[in-house]
């Protein structure tokens, strides 16, 4: 449920509307808008609504119960698309975001040649994996500590923000020591533990669509992490399985117009593993731009072919470089910058 104060509302107004809320023991989320305040009720239920009549209160403007199950993503209780600060980059603004770098961090050397690159070209975020989710245990893992170490020190070079996954609670104030934004890949969206760990984190966090997951199933997991107070959280559609084998995933374009609707969070679309085809990122990352996605995310790497993961759907700095020049007009076309 939430309680949308009126415009010049006052702060007391706002406390005891606050106070009242939480003499009947539920916790709220309070909302700061440019024009009006919103106290959020987490858990409220027919219950609170019997014993409170918030309408009557002053400086509240009305009381909505939000249908849909997820409540704090809705776009309901935010009109205004948040918008999320990491090191001075702003995802979920006007300015597209772009993340790039490779799929895994392979070695000092090769994370900070691809940091300036990426950089060079117009990338504000760099990615790279520490720990990988990878689908054999006979593959490569990821470099972990070390890695992270490498990204730190690119971040220390470039000023580029950076991102990476975490894959398990175990790691996650390991990971958290050196990165930006934690990612949660696709084969961990609906690990509600370390969801609800991330919950409790200071840091954003960046939600994959799961392989198989819906949209709905998506906000459920943004919500996990909302709801325990974090509301630093970006979505990314990925790509989902279906029957189609022509293409690693099917990218659900669909997925960026539907999210921007049922929520105020930034939109990432990752046309990388959407695809799994390197040929085939820039058509869909330009898709992706016009459809209305906030930031990218590319896999980048000096020698695709070498790539100790996802090589295939890797595009080498040069292209990188072409397609971010190809995306400025299509970014001015639907009102936005890149
Ligand atoms: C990745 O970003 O390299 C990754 C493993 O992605 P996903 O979780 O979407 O498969
Ligand atoms: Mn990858």
């Amino acid at each position: 449920m939430i309680i949308i104060m009126k415009q010049g509302a006052s702060p007391a107004n706002v406390e005891t509307v606050v106070d009242r809320v939480e003499e009947l023991g539920y916790k709220v989320h309070l909302s700061r808008g440019e024009a009006t305040t919103i106290v959020g009720i987490i858990g409220a239920d027919e219950h609170l609504l019997q014993r409170a009549t918030f309408e009557v209160m002053d400086g509240v403007e009305r009381v909505m119960r939000v249908m849909q199950p997820y409540k704090l993503a809705s776009r309901d209780f935010s009109q205004a698309d948040t918008e999320i600060e990491v090191n001075g980059v702003t995802i979920g603004g006007n300015r597209i975001v772009v993340m790039a770098g490779p799929c895994s961090v392979e070695g000092r050397e090769m994370i900070l040649e691809l940091a300036h690159a990426v950089k060079e070209a117009g990338a504000t975020i760099l990615r790279g994996g520490a720990f990988k989710p990878r689908s054999s245990p006979y593959s490569f893992q990821g470099l972990g500590e070390e890695g992270l170490r490498y990204l730190a020190e690119a971040r220390e070079q470039t000023g580029l923000a950076i991102i990476t996954e975490v894959m398990s609670t175990d790691d996650l104030a390991l990971v958290g020591e050196y990165t930006d934004i934690f990612q949660v890949g696709a084969r961990n969206t609906q690990n509600y533990s370390l969801l609800k760990a991330l919950g409790q984190a200071n840091k954003p966090v960046f939600l994959k669509r799961g392989i198989s997951g819906t949209i709905e199933e998506l906000l459920m997991s943004a919500e996990y992490v909302l709801s325990g107070g974090n509301m630093q959280v970006m979505l990314c559609e990925r790509g989902i399985r279906t029957y189609e084998t022509a293409t690693r995933n099917t990218f659900d374009i669909n997925a960026i117009p539907v999210l921007k609707q049922l929520t105020h969070l930034p939109v990432v679309a990752d046309p990388a593993h959407g695809t799994g085809k390197w040929d085939l990122v820039g058509a869909v990352s330009k898709a992706a731009v016009a459809a209305g996605a906030d930031a990218l995310m590319l896999e980048v790497h000096g020698d695709p072919g070498r790539a100790w993961s996802d090589g295939a759907q890797s595009i080498t700095p040069d292209r990188f470089a072409n397609l971010m020049r190809e995306l400025r007009p299509i970014a001015g076309a639907v009102g936005r910058s890149i």
